[in-house]
């Protein structure tokens, strides 16, 4: 059957593999990818335009402004109740728009951090994204990979994968590679079979794809996978809230507003009414939730740009408030670049250099170095060096005395492994020797030194005596003291060749010690300068040695006066009471596994902090979830880390999440700007149609002039606050309480001070207007004073600061928001086909003159009274 063309079969997997074992060459791939398509999942059901246009209308401001087209129409103003009408569609067409717009950023994003796969293809190992893989490639899977197509096992080493996402069960299931034993295995049998959305959490293993897309187990229960939709972030959450209670408190004034009318005042049903419309319309803040998001929105882009890619939208305001981070060391504060320095064998410390081949002890070092250890050097011109970077820093070694590493491990067969992994801290790999079957490990120096009991010398074994390990550590101790890693080398001389199990590694002949260094990043240590200076602790937590992890640390400005640093050995004798004794002044923990790094998140949690965490192993996942912000790496990071992440590093630097917090606090800074704004400038419409209501005055601005205001000419400033580039002193500050409301006691008294003046401004423009020319020109002079003055006030609100001390030009933005919204404003004041619409009555040039003026003078009045502070 088509359909089932590309699942394969035990056999025919084989055939694969032996046909093309150098993988599919890339004009088959590209063949079968033009005949099954890229290798995704179909989008869930996508919104059609249609219906994101139909939900635009779901609104409570929607009813009020249908309910203000009604009562203009009743009242003969038909042109009113059309342009109310376009309006409306406008909006929605704008909010469809933004909608698509945000779909794609966050496509944009998600693809920034699509998973990749390690194909085997022309002969080559190459690493490709996800959706290029097609049935019959061959992929090599290893710990914290996602396997991202069904696929056969055609080789794997003790392969333990997780199949949660397929069948719900958490416990990692064992498979294995029947097929390449021969073992007959049923069609369906799944042991040999994995399946595109598991995780590998263990061991390693080559696949041939058989099926990928939505030809997959996952693909056919697609419809269940469906992403769940976006989740508002707090703040939208908050803001959300606000607006919803704002709403309630505009409904219940307008019903008191029309009664004291009636009453009161005397007006007709019908002018009272049409008070509480304009004050409804002035009071609701009809493009807020649309501003916070654009605003979140191009703040993920200008993160990404800045290679930190945010998959959760929650993250951008969370990492504004992050208190303390917990980074790890290899690779994000240091280089990852591993060099060998030094080697100790036989009792003698040199040089790698100047390694003894003629000696037993150390060939044996450099022979374990080589061939226990999957990396290999790039041996045509131009080819990078591929594998674990500590990998590497060995085969390098080799490559010293002119060892070609495929050539030698060529002789040397590999019968079974254990794969390294950062619990055990160890990796082990059974070789075929002259001297027989030989279980050769390598891994943490205080680990292989506990398991062994003899020591290889020149002069072969020798029981490892206490003064034999003392002289040991005391080497490890003065290597770590300055930086170096040190990495420990044993042998174990097996009975028979046999399938690995990890109760085989002990009893080990201790070899060696291989120094090398891994310089920090040069950025590093600004960036924990700036962390520090923006009240932001950095924490070290690593897999290294506690010596060399201090060594580094204070290399890097983590480790000070009076700081202290905790193993993960003395960490697991600590109760939670004495860990959160000891926590401030911890600066390093080292040897820590992964369940001690959600001990140390939840210990700074209790505290109250806000904690960033990076991790990228595969175990990493929990605490990463268990952060307020996690930090996957985006080079080195496991597809597991990344899935469990908020925030992924393109570069895997730690100076990139500084720069992230920056951008978080920068953020949050600037929505609360376009909030200020967006509420004192409601506020001037409120007070002053308030008050022109207790004054027995005609009502002073038309629902028309009040969309117009917060549909367009406000919504332009509003955008322009949410990129004002960050301010120069942000990163002085403390972080932000994360549970202080931005609705706070100073964000109130400015929205209706500033509110107040811009009231008071538009309400002389409408006395001087009514003085002159009646209702009709009251209207328009204050409508026209009101827009100006909330265009000049978006200025006021860029920052606490005077304009004088911001720069006019340090936001061009503000300046275009500002010119557009004037063009918008002269073209309802002086298009005579608009002016009919819009109610305007014609204005002379001295009426102008005092609109201006009113207009500034808020402004004016903030600004003066900011310099005269400022000094
Ligand atoms: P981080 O600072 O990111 O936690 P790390 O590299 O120090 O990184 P792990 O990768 O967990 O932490 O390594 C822990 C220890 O395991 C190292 O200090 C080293 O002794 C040992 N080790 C590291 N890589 C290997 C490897 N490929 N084979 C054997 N042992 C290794």
């Amino acid at each position: 059957m088509e359909q089932n063309f590309f699942r394969l079969t035990p056999q025919q997997a084989l055939q694969e593999l032996h046909a093309a074992s150098g993988g599919l060459t890339s004009a088959e791939a590209a063949q079968r990818l033009a005949k099954v398509g890229p290798n995704q999942l179909a989008e869930g059901q996508k919104k059609s335009a249609l219906a994101v246009f139909a939900g635009q209308f779901k609104d409570l401001l929607v009813v009020i402004l249908i309910a203000a087209a009604l009562i203009s129409m009743f009242s003969g103003n038909l042109e009113s109740t059309l342009v109310i009408f376009a309006v409306l569609i406008l909006n929605a067409v704008l909010g469809t728009v933004q909608y698509f717009k945000a779909e794609k950023s966050l496509e944009s994003l998600k693809a920034m951090s699509a998973p990749t796969a390690k194909v085997l293809r022309d002969g080559q190992r190459q690493e490709i994204p996800s959706s290029q893989v097609v049935p019959g490639d061959i992929i090599e899977l290893e710990a914290g990979d996602l396997i991202v197509a069904d696929g056969r096992l055609l080789n794997s080493w003790s392969l333990k994968v997780n199949e949660s996402s397929l069948t719900g069960e958490s416990e990692a299931v064992e498979k294995i590679s029947s097929a390449i034993s021969g073992e007959k295995v049923a069609l369906g049998d799944q042991k040999n079979m994995v399946f595109s959305g598991s995780l590998v959490t263990y061991g390693r293993a080559v696949m041939v794809v058989t099926a990928t897309g939505m030809e997959t187990q996952l693909g056919r229960i697609a419809s269940l996978m469906n992403q769940t939709q976006q989740r508002k972030t707090p703040l939208q959450k908050n803001l959300d809230d606000f607006s919803g209670k704002l709403a309630f408190l505009i409904l219940v004034i307008c019903a008191g507003v029309f009664l004291l009318s009636v009453y009161r005042s005397g007006m007709t049903i019908l002018d009272s009414l049409m008070f509480a419309v304009a004050l409804a319309v002035a009071a609701i803040p009809e493009a807020l939730s649309s501003i916070v998001t654009i605003v979140l929105a191009m703040g993920t882009q200008k993160m990404a740009r800045q290679n930190a890619i945010i998959k959760e939208l929650k993250a951008v305001e969370s990492l504004g408030s992050v208190q303390v981070i917990c980074s790890d060391k290899t690779g994000t504060l240091t280089q990852n670049r591993m060099t060998v320095q030094n080697i100790w064998a036989d009792g003698i410390l040199t040089r790698g250099t100047d390694l003894e081949l003629a000696n037993d002890a150390q060939r044996a070092l450099l022979k374990i170095a080589l061939l226990d250890s999957d990396a290999t050097l790039g041996h045509t011109a131009g080819a990078a060096a591929v594998g674990d970077p500590t990998e590497v820093a060995l085969v390098q070694l080799g490559a010293w005395f002119g060892v070609e590493e495929q050539a030698y491990r060529a002789q040397h067969p590999r019968l079974s492994e254990l794969a390294f992994d950062s619990d055990r801290k160890l990796m082990s790999t059974l070789h075929d020797t002259d001297e027989g079957p030989t279980l050769y490990t390598k891994g943490a120096m205080d680990v292989l030194l506990a398991r062994s009991t003899r020591l290889l010398t020149s002069q072969g074994p020798v029981p490892l005596t206490p003064e034999l390990r003392a002289q040991i550590e005391q080497v490890n101790r003065q290597q770590s003291e300055s930086g170096l890693r040190v990495l420990a080398f044993a042998l174990r001389p097996l009975p028979s060749a046999r399938l690995l199990t990890l109760e085989e590694e002990t009893d080990y002949t201790f070899v060696g010690l291989i120094s090398m260094i891994d310089p920090p990043r040069p950025e590093s240590v600004q960036a924990v300068a700036d962390a520090k200076r923006a009240g932001i602790r950095t924490v070290m937590i690593t897999g290294d040695h506690k010596t060399t992890a201090t060594a580094i640390a204070k290399q890097i400005g983590i480790f000070g006066e009076g700081d202290q640093a905790l193993d993960g050995v003395e960490l697991e004798g600590m109760s939670d009471a004495a860990l959160d004794e000891v926590l401030p002044k911890t600066a390093v923990y080292a040897r820590v596994s992964p369940e001690h790094k959600i001990r140390i998140v939840s210990a700074w949690q209790r505290r109250g902090c806000v904690v960033a965490m990076t991790g990228d192993g595969v175990n990493d996942a929990p605490a990463l979830k268990k952060a307020d912000v996690g930090v996957a790496m985006g080079i080195t990071g496991t597809e597991v880390s990344k899935d469990a992440a908020a925030m992924i590093l393109a570069d895997d630097n730690f100076a990139t999440i500084v720069k992230a917090v920056l951008n978080g606090r920068s953020v949050y800074a600037n929505i609360r700007s376009a909030v200020q704004f967006l509420l004192s400038g409601n506020m001037a419409a409120i007070l002053a149609v308030i008050y022109a209501s207790l004054a027995g005055l005609s009502v002073p601005f038309q629902p028309v002039h009040l969309l117009f205001i917060n549909l367009l000419t406000d919504s332009l400033p509003a955008i322009a606050l949410g990129m004002e580039p960050a301010r120069p002193g942000l990163m002085d500050q403390k972080p932000r309480d994360p549970n202080a409301s931005m609705m706070d006691r100073p964000m109130i008294t400015r929205v209706f001070g500033q509110g107040l003046m811009i009231g008071v401004a538009s309400m002389i423009a409408f006395y001087i207007g009514l003085a002159e020319g009646g209702a009709a020109l009251a209207s328009t002079m204050a409508f026209a004073t009101l827009t100006l003055a909330r265009l000049f006030h978006g200025f006021n609100c860029r920052g606490p600061e005077s304009i004088v001390r911001l720069g006019l030009g340090s936001n061009p933005y503000s300046l275009m928001a500002f010119g557009i919204g004037i063009l918008l404003l002269a073209l309802v004041l002086f298009v005579p086909a608009l002016e009919g619409l819009f109610l305007v009555a014609p204005l002379s040039s001295a009426n102008l003159m005092w609109v201006l003026g009113l207009a500034f003078a808020p402004t004016l009045c903030i600004q003066i009274s900011r310099l005269i502070r400022g000094k």
